[in-house]
């Protein structure tokens, strides 16, 4: 149960849910400051300039508000949102239905933009750079390249690898915003907005022991509300309180710093079988039975930013607090 509920990707369940949960509105979207007041000023202007908004790249962690934030791009904007991922457009022909089929000022998200392929890729840069298409028309000797003119659209990209994509593609974006963790005041108001919506009682400190074991992350913070809720309707006639927080958080078997099995299997591979580190990334994913770029893209980046993992140039290495996580005595760190 715990591997579901606190694994950073998303599942059916979320799905459903998700779009009851989402913020629709800068005002319910929290934290990421910055990028929000970034933002708003770059809508503002092409609001008012009457053009689209400049094609926009997010990137980090999964579950950090990338797709949610581009539906908010879309409705400020006044326009619609396409959406597609990297995996699912095939061929530059698949873009091209998509894109002729933009309206202007229209919103085309690219979840995984990273995995697009090359040809595709390709096909999107005169789209992006002029609103243009190039196709091509028959096949062999007969073919030919035809011009199609688009609507002025925003390209809204998300990954989670922002070291995979190409530069020419890079490039094309104007703006560039990289996601972080939430804090857990963030995530507190998160859970206590998530609260609301499913009709759940919940006290300051219930919200605030949730969000301390969200791992930074909203999604997971949803994840666990739903089932913590779950608990209290059967066990505590419905109101989540620190205790009845803390209960169903044991009985759901997340543990007091949020870990999911493979946060546990990563850092006491590291504590147990190499000694605290530092190992080497390909050394640790095949220990742990892991890809390399799922551990460094999804599950390093929180263990680094929460202290119990450090990234030094001869490997990875666990942390005095990763020793203490699991009461392990530190006399092999140095
Ligand atoms: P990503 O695309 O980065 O994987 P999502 O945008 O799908 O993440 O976010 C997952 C869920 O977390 C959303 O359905 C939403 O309910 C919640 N969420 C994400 N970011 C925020 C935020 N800033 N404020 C409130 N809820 C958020």
């Amino acid at each position: 149960m715990t591997e579901r509920l606190l694994a950073q990707r998303t599942t059916d369940d979320d799905r459903s849910m998700e779009n009851v949960l989402r913020p629709q509105s800068f005002h319910d979207y929290v934290g990421q400051e910055r990028m929000k007041e970034s933002l708003r000023i770059c809508i503002d202007a092409a609001l008012q300039r009457s053009e689209a908004l400049d094609h926009t790249i997010f990137y980090g962690p999964p579950g950090l508000g990338k797709t949610t934030i581009a539906h908010i791009i879309a409705k400020e904007m006044g326009a619609s949102l396409r959406s597609t991922s990297g995996l699912v457009l095939a061929h530059a022909g698949d873009l091209a239905a998509i894109l002729t089929n933009l309206q202007a000022h229209d919103v085309l998200f690219i979840d995984e933009i990273h995995r697009l392929p090359a040809s595709v890729e390709e096909a999107l840069y005169p789209a992006m750079e002029d609103y243009q298409l190039d196709l091509v028309v028959g096949q062999g000797p007969a073919a030919r390249t035809v011009k199609l003119d688009l609507p002025p659209f925003t390209l809204v990209g998300a990954t989670t690898k922002a070291g995979a994509l190409t530069s020419p593609l890079r490039d094309r974006f104007g703006l560039v915003y990289r996601l972080d963790f939430y804090s857990p005041t963030d995530l507190e108001r998160i859970v206590t907005r998530s609260a609301g919506v499913l009709g759940t009682s919940i006290d300051h400190a219930g919200a605030a022991e949730i969000a301390r074991r969200a791992r930074g992350t909203p999604r997971i913070v949803n994840r666990l509300i739903r089932r913590v809720r779950d608990y209290a309707q059967i066990k505590a006639e419905g109101h989540i309180s620190r205790q009845v927080a803390q209960e169903a958080l044991v009985w759901l078997g997340v543990d007091s710093a949020g870990f999911d099995d493979m946060d546990r299997k990563i850092l006491m591979t590291i504590i147990e079988k190499f000694n605290g580190g530092p190992v080497g990334v390909e050394s640790l994913a095949a220990a742990v039975q892991e890809e390399k770029g799922t551990l460094e893209d999804v599950y390093e980046p929180y263990l680094i930013q929460a202290g119990y993992l450090d990234r030094t140039g001869r490997g990875r290495q666990a942390t005095k607090l990763a020793f203490d996580h699991f009461s392990k005595p530190t006399d092999q760190l140095f």
